[in-house]
Parts: C-alpha cells; structure tokens; sequence
C-alpha cells in the first residue's frame, strides 16, 4: 500500500517568536527601565544579573561580559595564559573555543572525542601534556558535562587550569556540580540561540576564586584598576545594562525551558523506536546522574547519507543543521598547527555524521513526531527496511575492516 503524501506543517530549527511571546511585556517593561535610566553599560542591571547568575550555577562569583567569545579570552588572560603556552582542548565545538587560544598568543591542543557523549576524551588527554601545556579547557558540548572528574585529575597531576567552555550548558550538572563550578574558571554565552538567550551578544564568567574575578573585572574594562589607572592592557568586553535586563527577565524561565527540552529528548527517543529507526538513527545517550540541559539534540546517520538527509528534510520544512561540520583541527586557519586528515578520527567522524534537530521549549509533540516520520521518509521515502538491511551491513563490515 502507497503512502500518501505527507503534508507536514512546517517546524523551525528554532522558533525564538514562540518563546519572546508569553515574555514579551515583562521583557518591554525590563527595556524601558533601562531606558528612563540612560545608563546603557555594567551598572545595577548587570550586577544584579551577576549576583542571580551566580546562585543559579552555584558559583561564588559571576562575571558579566560582551560574549561568550570574550568570556574565553578573558579567561586566559586572568590566568596568564599567552605565547609559548599550550592550551588542550577539543576539536569538535564552536570556533571561538580554539580561536580564544590562538588570540591570546597560545598554541591549541586538539584532543579527540569520546564518540558517545561528543566531549573530550579523557583517556587521550595526557599523551597530548608537554612541558608548555597550562591548562585544559572541556566544553560541555550539546549541554551534557564532560568528564570532569578525570579531568580534574589529570589537571591535578600535571599543575594544570581548567577552563570551562560552558557556553552551551547552563544548568548542567555533572555528578550533582553545575556547569562553571567545574574548573577554575566557568565561560557561558547569552548568543541569542543558547538555553539563555539575550537580544544579541553577552557571556558570563564564573569561578570560585575572588581573586580571579577581581582580576576579570579589571581585564574586562582595559585593565584598569580604577578609572583611568592601569596597571595592564584588558579589553573592552562589558556586558550591556539591556542584556542583563532582558536576560533577568528570561533567567526566571531556564528551568522550565530545561525541563521541556529534556522531555522532548525522551519524547524523540519513544518515536525513534516506534519508527523503527534505532538501526538507523544513533541518539544521544545522557548519563542518568547528570543533567543533560539538551542545547542542541544531535544524532547521527550513517556518513555519506547525513548530508542526503538533510536536502531531504529542508525540502520538508524541517529546521535541521549540522553542528560542526570541520573540527577544528581542520580549519584552514588553523593549518600552521600541521594537523592532517586522520589525526582525530572520532571528531572527523562525528562532523561527518551529525545530524542536530529542533529541541526548543515551545515544541509540541506532533511537531516531534513530524520530524522523525520526515527522517524516516528522507532515508526511505515508503519503507526503512532496506536502508536499515545496509545500515548493519554497513557497520558489520566497518568492525570486520
Ligand atoms: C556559542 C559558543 C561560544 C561563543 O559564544 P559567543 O557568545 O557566540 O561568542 C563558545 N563556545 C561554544 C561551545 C559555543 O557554543
């Protein structure tokens, strides 16, 4: 029996009109005050945010700044991190987590990944340690922690820092621990797109030690130690009184919006298996300790066809994309480092075979189930049957070679 065509209404990657809507008055309310004030950078807004920022990530100190990018460099150059330093970090993320090590002056360090939860693999850290290295930097990719209890250990051995790349997991949890609580000091970003999104660019620094955020605020303002003094070149890297307004207005609803996310997850995983696409589609496993605050939603088909399926669900209208589709390593402006092709197979892997799908809030489950049954229709349009038949062909000759 033919199927009939499916007429699917369409589903946005992401839907930000969706989530400013029940938001919206709070959120003009929060601007116009900033605006009767006419005090446009830092100030009370911002310290307020600070003060919130940090007891959501139980931290004892939060830093607001331009962006998550910044929150990186800053981060480095708090730590004196700077030419003939090397800083290890994973080649499957964003390119402001390399790019901030090469603008301090450091050399990257690229580590492959674990190819189940996509972070860092902890196991390959210490082969990649020489005399120059001082520091780590983990990113919580997709909004799961990395391992961070081995790799505080191996931190701990080798006199290392941890930076956090955290710009995608606020809230996350590792073994009871939020994201930014983890290593020395904790980078987040309020990119319009991220769980906590402002209305344009902003970031956050967390850590523990006062003395570092005394540091971080003068680094953030030109060095300076009070106004007009300076005791060292910092950058211009303030966050604005209207982000931090707009974002204290949506700060109250990240909890929810974290719930809804995760149950999206669970609802995606009930139809991957009612569409008998388990063979076929890996999807991202969460450790039941931690908590996955589900950034992004990333699954994994079968290399040489993501890109196939991909077209296929555009032309569906459904919102997809690929999250990162060169590691880093591979980057034409990182080709000084001499990497080549081959040298992190699990990360050339995973960019070749990342699929990312909607996962905000404000979806509904039929817009869920849209999505899997436009996957199942994308790898075979009619029947799955065949593709999964080659799917485990495919991987028996993959463990055979
Ligand atoms: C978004 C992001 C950044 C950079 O944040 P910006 O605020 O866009 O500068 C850094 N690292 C990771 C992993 C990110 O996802």
């Amino acid at each position: 029996m033919a199927a009939a065509p499916l007429q699917n209404n369409p589903v946005p990657f992401i839907d930000l009109v969706a989530q400013y809507e029940p938001l919206a008055e709070e959120t003009l309310a929060a601007v116009h005050r900033v605006f009767s004030e006419q005090k446009f950078i830092l100030g009370e807004e911002v310290s307020d945010l600070e003060q919130e920022i940090a007891e959501y990530c139980t931290a004892p100190e939060a830093i607001g700044c331009s962006s998550g990018t910044d929150a990186l460099i800053l981060a480095l150059m708090a730590l004196n991190i700077g030419p003939g330093d090397e800083v290890i970090t994973s080649p499957f993320t964003f390119f402001a987590t390399g790019s901030s090590i090469h603008r301090v002056g450091a050399k990257p360090v690229f580590v492959d990944i674990d190819p189940v939860s996509y972070n860092i693999d902890p196991d390959k850290i210490e082969a990649a340690i020489t005399p120059n290295t001082k520091a780590i930097m983990p990113v919580h990719i997709f909004g799961q922690c990395a391992e961070m209890d081995r790799i505080n250990k191996i931190a701990d051995r080798h006199n290392l820092f941890i930076v956090e790349d955290a710009a995608q997991a606020i809230g996350a949890e590792y073994r009871g621990r939020r994201a930014g609580t983890l290593g020395d000091i904790g980078c987040f970003s309020f990119f319009p797109t991220k769980n906590l999104g402002g209305a344009g660019d902003g970031g956050m620094l967390t850590t523990c030690s006062s003395e570092l955020a005394t540091r971080l605020k003068q680094l953030r303002v030109h060095g300076q130690t009070s106004v007009y003094y300076h005791q060292e070149v910092g950058l211009n890297a303030r966050l604005d009184s209207l982000q931090a307004a707009i974002l204290r207005v949506k700060l109250k609803s990240l909890d929810s919006w974290t719930e809804a996310r995760q149950q999206n997850a669970a609802c995606y995983e009930e139809l991957f298996q009612h569409y008998d696409l388990n063979d076929i589609v890996v999807i991202p496993e969460s450790n039941s300790q931690d908590r996955h605050v589900y950034n992004q939603y990333t699954v994994r088909v079968l290399e040489g066809r993501r890109d196939e399926i991909l077209q296929s669900l555009r032309d569906q209208q459904i919102g997809a994309a690929v999250y990162y589709p060169v590691p880093l390593h591979l980057q034409p402006c990182f080709s000084y480092l001499e990497y080549q092709k081959g040298d992190l197979p699990e990360s050339e892997r995973a960019s070749a075979e990342v699929l990312s799908l909607p996962i905000y809030a404000e979806l509904v489950s039929s817009q869920l189930e849209t999505v899997v049954r436009g996957i199942s229709e994308a790898i075979a349009p009619g029947s799955t049957e065949g593709i999964a038949r080659l799917y485990k062909d495919d991987q028996q000759q993959q463990r055979a070679a």
